[in-house]
């Protein structure tokens, strides 16, 4: 019988620590773009190991900074990795880590929230979306002023199979602040149960991996932070265009403590406010008594198809913003009693 063949594994070679290599660089965190660094290695093994296995796969790690998790991802034998870095000052030292894993580590100088990831990658690593997902990885520890509008674009992204999902349900592996990461992960009834836990319930499987202390990080954030990975699902679990699901969303929990029933009258013009009120949660069959943290993904589905066939029969509706026409009316009020003033 042959003797099982030894897979080589990679390490990188001996190489400055990071904690060096800011020094090396003059990489002072700047406050005001929330730079927060992981020089621990153990942690960002940790997070890594989150994402699943990483042998010979292909990675996009976004805001890669003095390049620990980095090391991570490479230690943990990924074929191909691209960092997308916005800060010029860290490519240098992200050069030279490329230098140490040649053919491995790509940079690039951009910002991640307009970064064409649909061309990033070969497309042989495409797989079907219903197919297991491809073997393409989304890691990143990034300020929280950008994790949260990135994740919002990402969830639109899901939906319509676009940017990183091209290649089919690309997995993600992200931090955000702990309560944000509470609301992400949020089931029904929990107190931090929010928008956000609906948008990214319904079209990934969520979770919530662990939380890293704020003391971790270089300088201390003043919050914790919290691990969260992301599978998008082969059936999203409504099948309405995002943005109609977004916007009944939006309406439900405006008044988050009142019955749900007040955020959904708020869908439609104030003429027609009560009676397509009426007929859209008799046909969606919800309890408009729940307050909207109570509410399932089944219960929004059935909200969201309902809506989307009255949108379907009453032209302008989706497009209708109640706060418009609360706008256009005190105009309309303004100029009434201006032109009504005593000469
Ligand atoms: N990943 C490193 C670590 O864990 O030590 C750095 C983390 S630091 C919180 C966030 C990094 O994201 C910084 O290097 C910052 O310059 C970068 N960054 C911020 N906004 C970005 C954007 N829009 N696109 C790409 N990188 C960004």
């Amino acid at each position: 019988m042959a003797a099982p063949r030894k897979i080589a594994l990679f390490r990188l070679p001996p190489l400055p620590t990071i904690g060096e290599v800011i020094k090396l660089y003059n990489l002072r965190a700047e406050k005001q773009l929330s730079q927060n660094f992981l020089l621990d290695m153990k942690l960002t093994d940790k997070i890594v190991r989150q994402a699943g296995s990483l042998r010979d796969a292909h990675v996009c790690e976004v805001g890669p900074g003095p390049g620990g998790l980095t090391r991570s991802i490479l230690n943990a034998g990924a074929a191909d990795l691209l960092v997308v870095e916005k800060d010029n000052r860290f490519i240098p030292g992200l050069n030279l880590l490329s230098e140490a894993a040649p053919g491995k580590l790509r940079v690039a100088h951009g910002d991640i929230l307009t970064y064409r990831m649909d061309r990033g990658f070969p497309k042989v690593i495409t797989k079907a979306w219903e197919d297991d997902p491809p073997d393409l990885h989304i890691i990143g520890n990034l300020p929280f002023s950008v994790s949260t509008p990135l994740i919002i674009k990402w969830l639109e992204n899901i939906s319509n199979r676009t940017g990183p999902f091209v290649y089919g349900r690309t997995r993600l592996t992200l931090t955000f602040q702990k309560e944000v990461a509470e609301r992400l992960t949020a089931s029904t009834a929990s107190r931090q149960r929010s928008r956000l836990s609906i948008m990214a319930q319904y079209l990934c499987k969520v979770k919530s991996c662990f939380t890293i202390p704020g003391r971790a990080f270089i300088p201390k954030p003043e919050v914790d932070v919290g691990v969260v990975h992301f599978t998008p699902l082969a059936q999203p679990q409504i099948m309405q265009p995002f943005k109609l699901v977004e916007k009944v969303v939006r309406n439900v929990f405006q008044f988050r403590r009142k019955h749900c029933r007040r955020g959904i009258e708020m869908l439609f013009p104030e003429t027609e406010r009560l009676e397509l009120a009426e007929v859209m949660m008799h046909e969606a069959d919800v309890d408009p008594t729940l307050r909207p943290t109570e509410l399932s993904i089944p219960d929004i589905r059935a909200l969201a198809d309902a809506y989307g066939r009255l949108c379907s029969e009453n032209q302008g509706l989706l497009t209708y913003d109640f706060r418009e026409e609360l706008r256009l009316k005190h105009l309309n009020r303004r100029s009434v009693s201006s032109t009504q003033q005593p000469v």
